[in-house]
């Protein structure tokens, strides 16, 4: 059986879910379920990043211990997967000693082994806030681009890795897309980055500056730098490391790892060095979405429009939710959201839209048709170019396609009115409802790995023949 193995980043939990962490996990959800509907073995690996300086810094200001500070958080993230109805085969938590740690000393080892991690001084910033090491061409007036912060200035004896020793390497993979990165503009932003150079990283802090992370082999005094840590989540969580490794034999290399933009440079550049360093293949592909903005805003505590996922998602539903992150928003672009927009979104396409496609489809069926339908073959083909669309990740515009289908069969009933053709030829309209009962059921087929439970809920309508309970009531 062929395998597709997707992980999302591991999300950093010095503070509780925000909507970019919704929509990675949607995503990342919407390409699982639909490889598995292909038949594949999927593996879908989701979880937290729990060690680094602004961890400690977060827990310190709230005034708890970091070990109930991590635990209360990445519990909000466990809960946001379950509510968010994500169908994740592992939650991966890089404070678990037995699980992570071992994979991560081992991966250092044989850096340490492959004479690519050296010691030596390290003078430069650091942004807590990325936890990054930058250098001043990553800053933008003096300050960190995705944190309008001046970073700290460190000095420090530190373990570096040699990444500059495999950049020629890393190079020729994405440029030759044996490691493709959606989308091209993205791909392009890494080659451009090589271009410039490529600096060995430190890959170590001092205990005495950090002692909250995985410790370095074989020299207590040094704790590894929290990307070093985070990126094996990967391969540990596999196995790798461990006593049993059979999934990581089986699974390894990822078929995609889905990120933000601002961690592109980590998974473009520092984890395959790692891998490539270890003799270990690298991911096929790298998705990289955008951020979410509000009215063209970064959503922020001082502007005041931060929308809590938790709220949205119990004041609609998952699926409500998954619909606007899904179709609303290009996967690859920066997304706008306002609760006004939400609402209207969900009014018009969902409540108006799919909701009274599917109610006006079934009371006819069940009116008219009755017992004829378990003698039906449902055609489950999906539609020209849907296949096409989900195999490049685009999802709303794959979306856009269900939803063109919806507004045809909407004009389908416009047109031919079987409801009121049922009177004079009774024939003809039971032939009507019927296409249209199966065009609905296709629709569902594709909604599946966007909106399952809708799926669900409208495929068990078909089954039973039966206008099931309103999807979604109009939000006034
Ligand atoms: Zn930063």
């Amino acid at each position: 059986m062929e395998k597709f193995y997707i992980t999302t980043a591991i999300d950093y939990v010095n503070a509780p879910p925000h909507l970019g962490h919704a929509l990675e996990k949607v995503e990342a959800d919407a390409i699982a379920r639909y490889q598995r509907s292909l038949g594949k073995e999927v593996y879908f690996l989701t979880g937290t990043d729990e060690h680094g300086i602004k961890i400690v810094r977060s827990a310190e200001s709230s005034g708890k211990k970091v070990e109930d500070f991590v635990n209360e958080n990445s519990k909000k993230f466990l809960e946001l997967v379950k509510i968010l109805n994500i169908s994740n085969d592992d939650f991966i938590r890089t404070s678990d000693q037995k699980k992570h740690w071992p994979g991560a000393q081992k991966l250092w080892k044989i850096l340490d082994e492959a004479g690519d991690i050296y010691k030596s001084k390290y003078k430069g910033y650091y942004c807590v806030g990325c936890e990054a090491y930058l250098t001043e061409k990553d800053l933008v007036d003096g300050k960190c681009l995705y944190h309008d912060k001046e970073p700290e200035i460190i000095e420090e004896d530190n373990y570096f890795f040699k990444i500059s020793k495999y950049a020629g390497e890393i190079k020729k993979a994405i440029a030759s897309d044996k490691l493709k990165i959606f989308p091209e503009s993205r791909k392009n932003e890494v080659l451009a980055m090589i271009e410039r150079g490529i600096e060995d990283t430190s890959f170590s802090r001092p205990r005495e500056k950090l002692n909250w992370g995985v410790p370095v082999p074989g020299d207590d005094s040094q704790i590894m730098y929290v990307w070093c840590d985070a990126l094996p989540n990967y391969i540990s969580a596999l196995g790798y490391g461990s006593d049993d490794d059979s999934k990581f034999k089986k699974f390894w290399p990822a078929n995609m790892h889905i990120i933000g933009k601002d961690i592109l440079r980590f998974h473009a550049i520092v984890w395959p060095a790692m891998l490539l360093s270890a003799k270990l293949s690298l991911p096929k592909n790298i998705f990289v979405h955008g951020f979410i903005l509000s009215e063209g805003k970064r959503m922020s505590k001082t502007i005041g429009n931060v929308i809590d996922p938790f709220e949205l998602i119990n004041e609609y539903s998952a699926d409500a939710f998954r619909y606007y992150f899904l179709r609303e928003m290009t996967p690859f672009d920066d997304g706008d959201i306002t609760k006004e927009k939400f609402k209207e979104a969900y009014n018009a396409n969902l409540a108006n839209g799919l909701g009274n496609l599917v109610s006006r489809i079934m009371k006819m069926s069940e009116q008219h048709i009755g017992h004829l339908m378990s003698n039906w073959t449902l055609n489950v083909q999906v539609m020209k170019g849907y296949k096409n669309l989900m195999d490049k990740f685009e999802l709303s515009k794959t979306m856009d396609l269900i939803w063109q289908e919806i507004s045809n069969l909407d004009m389908k009933i416009q047109e031919t009115q079987p409801f009121k053709l049922i009177k004079t030829n009774e024939n003809k309209a039971k032939e009507i409802i019927k296409e249209l009962v199966i065009d609905l059921n296709k629709i569902a087929v594709m909604l599946q790995p966007f909106m399952p439970e809708t799926s669900e809920k409208i495929i068990s309508a078909i089954k039973a023949n039966k206008m099931p309970e309103p999807l979604f009531l109009r939000k006034e």
